[in-house]
């Protein structure tokens, strides 16, 4: 791990040792969206969904007490680009934490949008690295039918083209595998790769969250297909065919070698989930919902630490809290599970047991 901004010596103390301050946060900015996906966790049915969003002040008196270890932050929604302050609010992120990477999940459908925060972020910021993860589950018709936007695919497309182009940004295609495209994988891969000439694609599968619960008939099949997608993408990024991530450079050997680990952990557990190792939410990796809620994962929904307006927007001293310890300690103690790729990169990161893997990849060896 290569900081700039943050102290490496602390950042490795914090990550192998003390593991009290999070190195990566997800943030919801915004609960509002332009689409509406049949397998969405956000009730949009229910008006506290979009009460309360933390002001942009209010968002910069946070950044300014979230520890010295920060090295990412996930801006994530609802559609985040539907935030019009969201490059104000990452100008903040990148004055006042030691965050090296902006991660941002992205509907797609604002391709301007996303295109100015794009260029006008690396200007202000000629080293931060930011990486787009736009959304595409489906062929074209049936993507902007589950999603409710009409023309939805091409504008992902364009979206993704305009990134591409601009320096220090990374564009990735993520496909959620669902019960809705599942029977359908193998197409819809080629689709993006093939004809319209994708070379970043990664992949995730569904999760029971919210309101969402995924049809007990239909697991089966949407492991199957994962397991065919993981398989695609791993061996054509060996072939060097899918670039996800630069592996010219340590950094981004390592964040392969995480992904391909990843994927097996969640293949293990996705039908019979179990115990595989220490999961470091509350710890190295947590979330902030767009009301100020803090939670250690987005899974936990009982397990709210509180509420940084009650706490003087001082994150950090709710995060050290005597209730994260015991969150902590309730994690560790039941031995807690499941497939969320964001906390399960950052439990491979600070668990020992992967580092021989993770070095190995680091020198070439596999
Ligand atoms: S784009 Fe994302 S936030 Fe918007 S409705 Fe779909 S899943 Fe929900
Ligand atoms: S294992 Fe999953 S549910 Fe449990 S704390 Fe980690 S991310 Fe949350």
């Amino acid at each position: 791990m290569i900081t700039k901004k943050a102290n490496l010596l602390n950042v490795l103390k914090n990550i192998y040792i003390s593991r009290e301050e999070p190195i990566s946060l997800v943030h919801f900015l915004t609960n509002r969206c332009n689409a509406r996906c049949s397998f969405c966790f956000i009730d949009f049915d229910d008006e506290n969904t979009f009460k309360g969003e933390l002001s942009l002040e209010e968002i910069e008196k946070l950044t300014k007490k979230l520890g010295n270890s920060l090295l990412n932050v996930n801006f994530t929604g609802g559609e985040p680009f539907a935030r019009k302050e969201i490059i104000d609010i990452a100008k903040k992120y990148i004055d006042n934490t030691t965050i090296q990477s902006i991660y941002i999940t992205t509907n797609g459908s604002l391709p301007d949008r996303v295109e100015k925060f794009a260029k006008e972020i690396t200007e202000y910021d000629k080293e931060i690295e930011l990486t787009f993860q736009i959304s595409i589950d489906d062929l074209p018709e049936a993507h902007n039918k589950v999603r409710k936007i009409n023309n939805l695919f091409d504008q992902c497309i364009e979206t993704y083209e305009k990134i591409k182009k601009i320096k220090n940004c990374n564009a990735v295609v993520s496909i959620t595998v669902t019960h809705e495209n599942c029977d359908n994988i193998e197409n819809i891969f080629n689709h993006l790769h093939v004809e319209n000439k994708i070379n970043n694609i990664k992949c995730t599968i569904v999760r029971d969250e919210g309101v969402y619960k995924t049809p007990m008939e239909k697991k089966k099949k949407i492991l199957d297909a994962f397991t065919f997608l993981t398989n695609k993408i791993k061996n054509l990024s060996k072939e060097g065919n899918i670039t996800n991530y630069n592996t010219n450079t340590l950094q981004g050997r390592l964040h392969r070698k995480k992904d391909f680990i990843s994927w097996n952990m969640i293949k293990e557990t996705y039908l019979d989930p179990k115990y595989i190792s220490l999961c470091h939410a509350g710890g190295l990796f947590g979330i902030i919902k767009a009301n100020g809620d803090v939670y250690p994962c987005e899974i936990l929904e009982d397990k709210k630490l509180g509420n940084v307006r009650n706490n003087q927007y001082n994150f950090i001293n709710l995060w050290k809290s005597t209730s994260n310890k015991k969150i902590k300690k309730f994690i560790k103690d039941t031995k807690c599970n499941c497939s969320y790729e964001c906390a399960l990169s950052y439990n491979i990161l600070g668990n020992y047991r992967y580092q021989h893997n993770l070095l190995k990849s680091a020198f070439n060896l596999d």
